[in-house]
């Protein structure tokens, strides 16, 4: 858990409304991230948790209300919104690497095309983070010749090569076999420790009590409760949070 002295604002959502059709999927959702805070969203499963981390990298469009990063407007389209893209890095439980492009290639990729990083210097620092997250000995290999859990810890890694502000995670661990899901945990309770700004969607328990500074349980559209994790596992305060919970633990 990181100490937040200033406390400032990197993302504001601020009554925000998004429908697919007829169904309100967000519902007035309002939610502050702070630089260096780590909040968990957590709930049922068609609640707009995705929807709402899609959002703010503007992956998503929203119908009404306002996010703001950084203290500016999410920009529509451009150099600004290719900014925001690498400003906020993403991790999807899918994984979502090139198949035909190295390990080292995926974390690169992004700075030699984006940022216009040099090669060299792009791989240096691609090593330097493949370490990080413990597979630099995997630099040459392909997705396939990976475990699931070595594939997110290079999603994570190529998410870090774009120096982003903030990394949202969507249920990074849903898709692992149950033994490789405290690989990559360990790796995300790493980045908190080091002071990055991260919204994980996530039910698993124990990073939340341990990387955590608050939870936000959201349901049907709306944030129902938002708390310290400490209180949301032993005292929900909203039927709805102590119903999901008993469900799940
Ligand atoms: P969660 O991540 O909490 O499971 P989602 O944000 O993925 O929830 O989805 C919320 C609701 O919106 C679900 O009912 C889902 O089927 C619907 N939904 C999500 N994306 C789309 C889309 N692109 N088009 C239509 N419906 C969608
Ligand atoms: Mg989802």
């Amino acid at each position: 858990m990181t100490e937040n002295g200033d406390a400032t604002p990197l993302v504001r959502v601020e009554n925000v409304n998004k429908s697919f059709g007829a169904l309100h999927v967000l519902r007035d959702i309002n939610l502050t991230v702070n630089r260096g805070e780590v909040v968990v969203v957590i709930g049922p499963s068609g609640g707009g948790k995705s929807t709402l981390c899609r959002a703010m990298n503007r992956l998503e469009t929203i119908d009404s209300g306002t996010i703001t990063f950084d203290g500016k407007p999410l920009p529509a389209e451009g150099k600004a919104l290719a900014r925001l893209r690498s400003d906020v890095g993403m991790v999807f439980q899918s994984f979502n690497l090139f198949a035909h492009k190295t390990i080292l290639e995926n974390v690169t990729l992004g700075p030699i095309k984006v940022r216009g990083v040099g090669r060299e210097q792009a791989e240096k620092r691609g090593m330097e983070l493949l370490e990080r997250v413990g597979i630099a000995s995997q630099a040459r290999k392909y997705p396939a010749q990976l475990s699931g859990g070595q594939q997110q810890r290079t999603a994570i890694a190529r998410a870090l090569a774009m120096d982003p502000k903030m990394i949202l995670f969507d249920e990074p661990t849903s898709a692992l076999d149950p033994e490789m899901v405290q690989e990559v945990l360990d790796v995300m309770i790493g980045l908190a420790r080091d002071g990055m700004t991260m919204v994980v969607v996530t039910h698993e328990m124990g990073f939340a009590r341990r990387a955590a500074n608050r939870v936000v349980f959201m349901s049907e559209g709306q944030i129902v409760e938002e708390n310290t994790p400490d209180e949301f596992f032993t005292n929900a305060g909203t039927d709805r949070a102590r119903d999901f919970l008993s469900k799940i633990l």
